[in-house]
Parts: structure tokens; sequence; C-alpha cells
């Protein structure tokens, strides 16, 4: 009986450690996600933000589409 109850001890701890380890990969994965816009750019002429890969740079401003970068 008592070499279940260690092993049941010994399971949890394994599992506490293993959701534990999930939890703070999970917790590190928001806070990349909630980062800062640091890598977001505004359309100098909607005012749209967008991830400034997908930005369209033209005379030192940056534009959402070409579209917008013509019109501005
Ligand atoms: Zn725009």
């Amino acid at each position: 009986m008592t070499k279940y109850l260690v092993l049941i001890a010994v399971i949890s701890v394994v599992l506490w450690m293993v959701t534990g380890k999930a939890r703070a990969a999970a917790r590190r994965d928001r806070r990349q996600a909630d980062r800062p816009a640091e890598d977001m750019v505004r359309c100098a002429h909607c005012g749209v933000f967008l991830p400034k890969a997908e930005s369209v740079e033209a005379r030192g401003a940056r534009f959402c589409s070409r579209e917008h970068e013509r019109l501005h």
C-alpha cells in the first residue's frame, strides 16, 4: 500500500512539474504576443496600424499599401 502512495506522490510531482513548465511556456508565449507595438507601424495616410513587415515604406513614411503610398 505504501508503495502505491509513493507512486501516486511521484506521479503528482511529475505532473505538477510538467504542467508547471507548460504554464511557464504559455506565459512566455503570451508575453511575446502581448509585446508592445514595437514592430507595428502606422500608415501615414489612413493611420491604420500594421506589422512593419507588411508595410510599404516611401519617402521616409510608412503606408499600409501601395495605394495609400500613392494617394498620400
Ligand atoms: Zn493606409
